[in-house]
């Protein structure tokens, strides 16, 4: 999902979100935004052509090998986004607390339709993480596996 439905979910005088405007310079950004929403999540984010790709994690992200987590892809992120944090108001959407829960950099290993391959510098998360299309869940079609593997 792209940066424009992103823009039309949001009313920009109304949070701190920032608005969705693309850009790129320098290493490839990863953040995780613990989401205290309707229902806590972990918005996996990362740096892709210019904007962050997205991916909501319902449980804790895996810092060990052995344990495979649903991510729910949602729509792409602008850039400034990743530094966000605070609190996005009631009755606005994603109404809650964001926190930066790690964040860092990553480098691309490997990537087409249905997996994509990254080694991960961030101060939780550590090492090689596979993004997988799998068709569990209750939004099959956007449904991924995020693990660790090496
Ligand atoms: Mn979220």
């Amino acid at each position: 999902m792209t940066l424009k439905e992103y823009n039309k979910k949001r009313n920009f005088k109304k949070t701190n979100e920032p608005e969705g405007k693309k850009k790129t310079a320098g290493k490839k950004i990863y953040v995780i935004q613990k989401h205290s929403a309707s229902h806590l999540h972990y918005d996996l984010r990362l740096e892709f052509n210019g904007t962050l790709k997205s991916w909501a994690i319902p449980k804790i992200p895996p810092k060990t090998k052995g344990v495979k987590r649903l991510a729910v892809e949602t729509e792409n992120h602008p850039i400034d986004y990743a530094k966000f944090h605070g609190i996005i108001p009631e009755g606005n959407y994603g109404a809650g607390k964001v926190e930066i829960w790690d964040n860092g950099t990553y480098e691309l290993i490997e990537k087409d339709d249905k997996k994509i391959v990254v080694i991960i510098h961030g101060k939780k998360l550590s090492g090689e993480y596979v993004l997988v299309k799998t068709h569990y869940g209750s939004k099959p079609e956007k449904s991924w596996l995020f693990f660790r593997t090496k």
